[in-house]
């Protein structure tokens, strides 16, 4: 082994594969500092739904260090615009693994590293880790050569680090292909016992999520924070160009719903039975609150009712609407 301290910093979601590349990196004594992202888009340690999961277990079990860092405004414009195209969704994965190597490649220069280092096996995921990609990433991530896949690395053009003799090309491993029982084995000879199942990616490999979000940048190109975090909760609906409707689910999320409500936000519930509570973004006319109205009806315990009163909470001014609740086939000419 190479007399320098080698030293790293690592790609890290909590999955099964960026564990085990730390792993097998630490086997050979290279020091690995860590680093996970957040995004509004899941992917990360705060939401279960994601590709990512919580990474601190198997840090503290392992003696490695993770830092936490949000990638914000930076990620929703790669997601606005992305350069190397999406998936079958809104999700950019090229692009986010980019700009994700890039934080790791400022992380490795303030911690002292001299390489990056990723999980990825060829050929597992179809748009991310093909051949064609993983070098499209290694050339374009501004590593010059220092990107090290401790999974794959044997399987791909010797690195940098392994030319400078700070590695050696035997620590690398040749995992190819969507079967996980490689990784399966690995994980028991480093004891690494309880790890996530694979899933399917962040919020934004979502179908439905993807339809809202598209829905969302078509008419308000520069969404905040706020309207993104709303695209997660309830159902919703487009009633104009520049009026959508949310409506809560559940308890849980009608409380979520509240939780984003904006001073010019409006919102309706029908008080005399069980109810959700509707959001109205937007400046609403009499037709479009008349619709709002009618589509919170639908929802509400009386929706067998011909006629229901709907309250709303408007910042100019409160009332109510009598309504019949929305049917099927309205629902459908509006829902997202
Ligand atoms: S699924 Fe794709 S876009 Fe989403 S976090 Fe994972 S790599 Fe990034």
């Amino acid at each position: 082994m190479s007399k320098i301290k080698v030293k790293a910093a690592a790609l890290y979601s909590g999955g099964l594969d960026s564990t085990l590349a730390i792993l097998q990196m630490m086997k050979y004594g290279v020091e690995v500092e860590a680093i996970t992202f957040m995004t509004h888009f899941g992917c990360d340690a705060s939401d279960r739904s994601t590709c990512g999961h919580d990474p601190y277990p198997a840090a503290e079990k392992f003696g490695f260090r993770v830092k936490l860092a949000h990638l914000g405004q930076k990620f929703i414009d790669i997601v606005k615009n992305p350069r190397y195209g999406r998936g079958r969704n809104m999700n950019p994965c090229i692009d986010c693994r980019l700009v994700m190597l890039a934080e790791a490649r400022d992380y490795m220069e303030l911690t002292g590293g001299q390489f990056v280092i990723t999980g990825e096996v060829l050929g597992q995921r179809p748009m991310s880790q093909r051949r064609f990609t993983l070098d499209l990433i290694a050339k374009n991530c501004g590593l010059e050569g220092r990107l090290v896949r401790p999974l794959c690395g044997r399987l791909l053009p010797p690195t940098v680090p392994e030319k400078e003799g700070l590695i050696q090309r035997e620590w690398l491993l040749d995992i190819e292909g969507r079967s996980r029982k490689r990784q399966m084995a690995l994980a028991e000879q480093f004891g690494l016992s309880e790890y996530p199942n694979p899933a399917a990616g962040c919020l934004l490999t979502d179908e439905r999520y993807s339809d809202r979000l598209r829905d969302l940048l078509k008419y308000d190109p520069d969404p905040d924070f706020n309207d993104l975090n709303l695209l997660r909760v309830g159902r919703h609906f487009r009633l104009s160009d520049r009026v959508k409707l949310v409506v809560g689910r559940d308890e849980r999320e009608n409380d979520l719903i509240e939780s984003l409500r904006r001073p010019d936000d409006c919102i309706m519930e029908v008080l005399e039975f069980g109810s959700p509570i509707g959001l109205l973004r937007g400046e609403a006319d009499e037709t479009v609150m008349k619709t709002a109205a009618s589509v919170v009806a639908r929802y509400c315990d009386g929706k067998n009712e011909p006629l229901l009163r709907v309250t709303y909470v408007a910042r100019n001014g409160d009332g109510a609407l009598e309504t019949a609740p929305a049917g099927e086939a309205e629902l459908e000419k509006i829902r997202i």
